[in-house]
């Protein structure tokens, strides 16, 4: 269960206050849980939840190890810090240009350096409507693995992030969630048929803790890239209930 925390909360003690309590109230399950902080405070946050099997992820990183590159973080500057590393969030496409070969060669950088992507792909409203949800999809995957060997030991995690249904607090059907998270795992499967399903698949889009239940009901769908229900420790931990259960 990721929780990606976007460009909030305002400030670090919230930020400290929130990691605390997600590791209290997570305390009692088995399910993998990875906090994604904004880049100021992923030592503050992965010191706060030391003592919890809480994982740390970083929320974008640059694929070049270092240089030139303002304002950016690379790799082995995340390592011993971050386990994790969302990459391609469809906010980083629409709103900050990043292209599918950026995500592959980002991909590679990340697994490089022994820390786990988590790829989020996903259609728009327009290309949902247009018919090319699949299409979109296969585009996205395909490209995000072109940089990877075998999936096997890469640590890869993909999250099904139809970007209608993200913030939007309309989330994908079961359904739909479903059948988005199959075609993924074919995809990997085309890559790596050994290791398709052991690779995490989740689903990301406006998952709060009353729709949890359905989500993770589906036989595609290994857990939740969760957003603004993140960002509430109690709402959170349902969620990673949900999943226990
Ligand atoms: C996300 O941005 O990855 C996300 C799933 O957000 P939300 O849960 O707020 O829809």
């Amino acid at each position: 269960m990721a929780a990606n925390w976007k460009m909030n909360p305002p400030d670090r003690a919230t930020a400290l206050a929130l990691a605390h309590a997600v590791a209290t109230a997570t305390a009692d399950t088995d399910v993998d849980v990875v906090l994604c902080p904004p880049a100021v405070w992923l030592d503050a946050v992965a010191a706060t939840v030391q003592d919890s099997p809480i994982r740390i992820g970083a929320q974008n990183l640059h694929a070049s190890d270092s240089g030139a590159f303002t304002g950016e973080l690379s790799a082995p500057m995340l390592l011993g810090v971050a386990d994790y590393v969302i990459v391609g969030h469809s906010e980083r496409r629409r709103l900050f240009g990043e292209t599918d070969a950026d995500v592959a060669a980002k991909v590679g950088a990340a697994v490089a350096h022994g820390i786990a992507p988590i790829v989020a792909v996903g259609e728009s409203a327009e290309e949902r409507r247009a018919g090319q949800t699949d299409q979109v999809i296969s585009r996205q995957v395909r490209s995000a693995l072109s940089g990877l060997e075998l999936l096997a030991g890469s640590g890869l995690v993909v999250a099904y992030e139809p970007v209608w249904a993200i913030g939007t607090g309309d989330p994908a059907s079961g359904a739909d969630a479903q059948a988005g998270a199959a075609l993924i795992r074919r995809l990997l499967a085309e890559h790596d048929a050994a290791a398709a399903d052991a690779t995490r698949v989740l689903y990301g889009g406006s998952v709060a803790p009353e729709l949890a239940s359905t989500c993770f009901a589906q036989p595609d769908i290994d857990g939740a890239l969760v957003g603004g229900a993140s960002l509430d420790a109690e709402a959170f931990a349902a969620i990673v209930r949900a999943a226990a259960r």
